[in-house]
């Protein structure tokens, strides 16, 4: 649905005239790197400035979509009609008495946010290095890892420092709520199910030890480094589908012999089996063929039934109708996988 001319009018009024801006490429902004153009987007560098464009958004019942570091999206290759908010809203204040941490919903986790917490002392975020995300996703997703190393016994997941948020809600009222308002679970939160928007979080931490914190932040980084591919030379969007219960998906794909499958320029990659990487000249259409050929290769040889854990965003060209080839491995890497049964 296009913006109606009095939407555009009041949007141009509410933000700077010149940010407002028509046909922006969105494949830049995100990490996979696939996608077409925004037909209209704007840029919001305050959580006020982002309440006000939602407030037109609201008014006039335009399309629109928030876009944070675009590590959890999808884009189509028809690209979106309607309005993208790009989040870049990074304004943060720590209170070193009470440890409360406020920061808008652009502001980036790492390395913003790490940083700033752990050198004043304060722990609870330093486990999620690494992981590309704005703090709105990481509400939106409740950001998890499996930490503290060494034992990695369980995953912490981001509600555990959620204390309250500025939130924009889909009636079009801002309010302050706590962290029940979520109803988080796993890759949940109530944001999946209702048109609201994160402004601005306040997180509770904890003061902690320097030294161990930046011990826990090296070890992150190396099992990521040993695990994950890397994003600046092989882009993907994390985990491409839920984990499944005591099983995983990423053992399933892999007992499947499907490492290395490639459709276009999307492929599942070899380090790790519920990785799908952009290698090269992918599209949304190469990408969107490679999971449903993984969904229904597993679905036939287990029984188990992989869903997504991704936003897909836009318009969708049907997928690539390619038969699917194998890209074999490198004989000196060692995949997460193996890694996993080794130990
Ligand atoms: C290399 C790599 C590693 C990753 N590792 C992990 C990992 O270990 N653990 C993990 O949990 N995830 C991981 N992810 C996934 C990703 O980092 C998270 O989902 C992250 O929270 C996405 O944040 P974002 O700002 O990029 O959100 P985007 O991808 O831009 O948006 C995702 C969704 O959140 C919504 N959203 C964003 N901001 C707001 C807001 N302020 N209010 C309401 N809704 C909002 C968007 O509208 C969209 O629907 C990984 C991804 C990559 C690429």
């Amino acid at each position: 649905m296009p913006l109606s001319p009095a939407g555009r009018r009041a949007l141009a009024a509410a933000t700077d005239a010149a940010s407002l801006q028509q046909d922006v490429p969105l494949a830049p902004l995100t990490t996979f790197g696939v996608g077409g153009a925004a037909d209209w987007y704007v840029a919001v560098q305050s959580a006020d400035e982002l309440a006000q464009v939602l407030r037109v958004v609201r008014e006039h019942d335009l399309p629109a979509f928030l876009l944070g570091t675009g590590a959890n999206v999808i884009v189509g290759d028809r690209g979106v009609r309607g309005l993208v908010i790009h989040n870049q809203a990074r304004h943060t204040r720590l209170d070193s008495d009470t440890g409360r941490l406020w920061a808008e919903s652009g502001a980036i986790v790492y390395p913003d946010l790490i940083e700033q917490a752990v050198s004043a002392g304060f722990s609870g975020l330093e486990h999620y290095v690494g992981i590309p995300s704005t703090v709105g996703g990481a509400l939106w997703q409740n950001l998890h890892f499996l930490s503290p190393p060494p034992d990695r016994e369980r995953t912490v997941f981001w509600e555990e420092i959620v204390h309250s948020a500025d939130v924009f809600t889909e009636e079009g009222e801002r309010k302050t709520v706590g962290v029940d308002y979520f109803n988080f679970g796993y890759d949940y939160s109530i944001l999946h199910d209702r048109d609201d928007v994160v402004l601005a979080t306040t997180s509770q931490l904890e003061p902690g030890d320097p030294d161990r914190m930046r011990e826990i932040m090296d070890a992150n980084l190396q099992w990521r480094a040993e695990r994950h591919p890397p994003l600046d030379t092989e882009p993907s969007v994390g985990s491409i589908f839920k984990k499944i219960e005591g099983i995983g998906a990423g053992r399933l794909i892999d007992d499947c012999g499907l490492k290395g499958t490639r459709i276009g320029g999307a492929m599942v990659t070899h380090r790790h089996a519920n990785i799908f990487v952009n290698a090269g000249g992918a599209t949304a259409a190469d990408l969107c063929a490679l999971i449903e050929h993984v969904r229904a290769v597993v679905e036939r040889e287990t029984g188990y039934r992989l869903e997504t854990e991704i936003d897909f965003v836009g318009e969708f060209a049907p997928p690539t109708d390619a038969a699917p080839t194998h890209m074999s491995k490198d004989p000196d890497l060692v995949s997460a996988e193996e890694r996993a049964r080794a130990s």
